[in-house]
């Protein structure tokens, strides 16, 4: 069986959709298939924005409906009998998460990331209903599955850790019977607690909940579709000449994610890696083109990938009574880093001083600040850039550093960073 993966740009309207129905038909062959699809182009971020007002007590009247209208004109085109039931299942759903969103208005600034899951969850829940009644009325025959059933995870809400053993035993147990005769289509991005409440796995995370279901049910590959021609060197909307990798290898790919390739969520290959299941990246614009495959294989020479995190934040740390950093005080601030869940992009130290490359994030900086304030004077710039230039050479080097300041800079063999202004 196959896994096939649709992201937010390729359900984005009604036409996206028609060609996710060709895509499934002409490249899904007679195989066994499992569609794990996002929500609805930038959905996700406006569910975020409504949940924002609901969360801080205001109306969010006027942002829920403009979602529910973007949905409703797709699925008017997509459907034009008007008593066809994805009206009903679109409606119910809607009502479900106003109800959330009262509840939550109601009782204002509690349970922040709690409640972000349950309503942002809803993103995927309906863009999942309406590929599956659409792959039907295309006379292909598909199920609904909620992944919130399948993918059990722990509740550290936004970012929830997956219970491995009880999701590949549940999926195991039902799915491969329900693949025989039918399409399945799922939820990208989302689980669920033992309790019944949805969970997310960190934006951007459906590529990972394709992984799960591939690692799951032993799939022959994972089909990512992008509106990208595969894994590319570099971002095109950053660079002007990039290449695309014909093959790269789990490691380089993890690697790669790991520094902000933001082509695949970095927990994705991990899964895929250990059954040696192949990743394709291919594009949905161009389903025959040959893409990028990710695999079991090895290189001598890659061109070099760039890779751009903006939004930085160098924040330096010297401790206050003048002695030198020590593994203690690193303890210190590795444990508040950890707390606050602030995730070190780079890191640097000196005999007086310690330095760190984060994504900036105001309010854990603050929190940071008053952790730590007593022990270290701390220090920080933002609006930073870091560039990550993997299989660098000294053109690559020139490229990204020329007209720009370097506060900091780092490299190994294979990796140069730096930290600019
Ligand atoms: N819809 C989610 C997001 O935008 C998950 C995903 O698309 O991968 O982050
Ligand atoms: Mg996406």
């Amino acid at each position: 069986m196959k896994v096939f993966k649709f992201g937010g740009a390729s359900v984005k309207d009604a036409s996206a959709l028609r060609n996710l129905a060709q895509i499934v038909a002409t490249q899904g062959g007679k195989q066994e298939l499992l569609l794990v699809v996002s929500a609805m182009g930038k959905t996700t971020n406006a569910l975020e924005q409504v949940y924002g007002l609901a969360f801080t007590g205001q109306d969010f009247s006027t942002a829920l409906d403009e979602s529910r209208q973007y949905h409703l004109s797709i699925v008017n085109e997509l459907f034009p009998k008007r008593e066809h039931p994805v009206y009903e299942r679109l409606e119910h759903l809607f009502s479900q998460l106003q109800q959330q969103l009262q509840s939550i208005q109601s009782r204002p600034h509690t349970q922040y990331d709690r409640n972000y899951d349950q309503v942002v969850s809803f993103g995927e829940l309906i863009s999942s209903v309406i590929v599956h009644y659409f792959l039907r009325e295309q006379g292909i025959a598909s199920a609904w599955v909620d992944s919130r059933k399948y993918i059990q995870t722990d509740n550290t809400w936004r970012e929830a850790r997956v219970d491995w053993a009880w999701t590949e035993r549940v999926i195991k147990r039902d799915l491969p019977d329900l693949l025989q005769e039918q399409i399945i289509v799922t939820q990208g991005f989302l689980g669920g607690t033992n309790n019944g409440l949805a969970t997310t796995l960190g934006r951007e995370g459906s590529d990972f909940s394709a992984a799960i279901f591939a690692y799951s049910l032993d799939a022959e590959g994972l089909y990512i579709w992008k509106d990208v021609a595969g894994l590319l060197n570099a971002d095109p909307k950053r660079f002007a000449h990039t290449v695309r990798y014909r093959e790269l290898d789990y490691q380089e790919t993890v690697e790669m994610a790991y520094y902000g390739a933001s082509v695949i969520h970095p927990k994705t290959i991990k899964p895929l890696a250990n059954k040696s299941i192949p990743l394709y990246v291919k594009s949905f614009l161009d389903p025959t083109a040959e893409g990028t495959k990710i695999c079991d294989c090895r290189f001598e020479k890659l061109s070099p990938a760039y890779i751009v995190k903006d939004n930085q934040c160098l924040v330096s740390f010297s401790a206050k009574d003048f002695t030198f950093i020590s593994e203690k005080n690193l303890g210190t601030i590795f444990n508040a880093l950890s707390e606050l869940r602030l995730k070190i992009n780079l890191m640097q130290n000196s005999a007086i001083s310690f330095s760190i490359c984060t994504d900036y994030n105001e309010k854990r900086l603050k929190q940071l600040i008053e952790t730590l304030q007593d022990q270290f004077s701390i220090h920080y710039n933002t609006e930073l850039q870091l560039f990550t230039i993997k299989n660098y050479d000294n053109e690559s080097i020139q490229e990204i550093t020329k007209d720009k300041e370097v506060l900091l800079e780092q490299r190994t063999r294979t990796t140069f960073q730096v930290v600019c202004r």
